[in-house]
């Protein structure tokens, strides 16, 4: 391991300092759940289309109490095709056309229905009419490029009229996990296996980033083998994550093998508890740029550096906000202090009536998987000599 290990956010920035946005394609609006929008979303026209009315009953001219007969209908999509004049009422439903010549709607429980005529209260001008352009004037910016369609825009997309979207490619992610011990799920485990866990949640989490898979291999802890995994795996993607053999051991090849491969190091070694020994390269090949994560192979800190390393890279990529939420909350248990390392502890998040509490999810070594299950957060507690103790403030980034 070098001895000069760099800061957490420094790692980060030296990612992002070399992410260059992927192109972009045409999606259809049915399938683009989850990409990155890639254009400013204009409206060419107003929403509401036209005033509307936000109540079942009668559209008429504001004025004091009165009985007035009922002219005709103006329903949801089958507007009342005459002009109400002052003295008239027509029936309407919610979100029907307000008829010509109206300008207020009287609720029906507020009416006297008698069929042919009704009797209404006093009513202002205005009342219960949703005016054309309430919710978007014809011309806004409504969804700026680098959002991320989720239901709300997926919705708006569609109110205005968008079969398709322009988004941002999705990044092509290849996994490798190497490691003599590991086998795949489905086998018998013989003496000193494992099953291979880190590319089941390193895809997961790629996927959740908005990444694409191209392909999840395994590779044995040899050069040989691991510089031809990499280099076959490299060829066909964006973004590369290696778990395992990167740290100084005897059987750890990945580092040479990438740098052999023509990626150049932008750095190795974080000073971070658990993922102290990630890695992180780049390789300009013509037009295209890849990048290179390995990734530690401890599963606790194969999730833990992707988190804070390789998904604000697959987020930049797509020209999405890469920035994690941070905010801080309650330490709800103590923790010792680091006093080399920061460290990111894994923690369950609940609502008290002082605010956010922070609860360490148990054991935090970086080979307890199940300190990761229901982790909401990670508590980044700097290195330092002075344990914490339970009602400390303490920052967390929401997972
Ligand atoms: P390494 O970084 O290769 O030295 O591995 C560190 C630890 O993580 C060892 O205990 C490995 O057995 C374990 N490990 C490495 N890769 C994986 C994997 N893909 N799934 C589960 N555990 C792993
Ligand atoms: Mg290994």
């Amino acid at each position: 391991m070098p001895g000069d290990l760099i800061a957490v956010d420094e790692a980060r920035a030296r990612v992002l300092a070399t992410v260059r946005r992927l192109a972009t394609e045409p999606v259809l609006a049915d399938e683009a759940l989850g990409r990155v929008l890639a254009e400013d979303v204009l409206s060419g026209f107003a929403l509401p289309p036209f005033d509307s009315s936000a109540m079942d009953g009668f559209a008429l001219v504001a004025g004091p109490a009165a009985e007035l007969p009922v002219v005709g209908e103006s329903k949801a999509g089958r507007p009342f095709d005459g002009e109400l004049q002052r003295g008239q009422a027509v029936r309407i439903s919610t979100g029907a056309v307000i008829p010509a010549g109206a300008d207020a709607v009287v609720p029906i429980e507020r009416v006297d229905d008698g069929g042919g005529s009704v009797r209404v209260p006093e009513v202002a001008p205005g009342a219960n009419v949703r005016r054309a352009g309430d919710d978007v004037r014809p011309g806004q910016l409504v969804i700026p490029a680098g959002s991320v369609l989720g239901a709300a825009e997926l919705g708006m997309l569609a109110a205005l009229g968008h079969v398709e979207a322009l988004c941002a490619c999705r990044p092509r992610v290849a996994i490798a996990a190497t490691g003599d011990e590991l086998r795949p799920t489905g086998t018998t485990l013989g003496p000193g296996q494992i099953h291979d866990s880190n590319a089941a949640a390193l895809a997961a989490l790629a996927r959740g980033a908005g990444a694409q898979i191209s392909e999840t291999t395994w590779v044995a802890d040899t050069e040989e083998e691991t510089r031809a995994a990499l280099e076959r795996i490299t060829a066909d993607a964006d973004v590369v994550c290696v778990s395992g053999g990167v740290s100084v051991g005897p059987h750890d090849h990945v580092r040479p093998a990438l740098r052999g491969l023509g990626f150049d190091e932008q750095f190795w070694g974080v000073r971070l508890k658990p993922g102290k020994p990630v890695w992180f390269g780049v390789r300009d090949s013509g037009r295209t740029r890849q990048y290179a994560f390995g990734l530690p192979g401890n599963p606790v800190s194969a999730m833990v550096t992707f988190h804070l390393f390789a998904r604000p890279a697959l987020r930049a990529l797509q020209g999405a906000d890469a920035s994690a939420i941070r905010t801080s909350a309650i330490l709800d248990g103590p923790l010792k202090a680091n006093s080399d390392r920061d460290q990111a502890v894994r923690c369950r998040l609940r609502m008290a009536d002082d605010g956010w509490h922070a609860e360490p999810t148990g054991p935090q070594g970086s080979h307890v998987m199940s300190s990761m299950l229901g982790a909401a957060a990670l508590a980044i507690v700097p290195a330092g000599e002075r344990d914490l103790t339970a009602g400390e403030r303490v920052a967390i980034e929401l997972l």
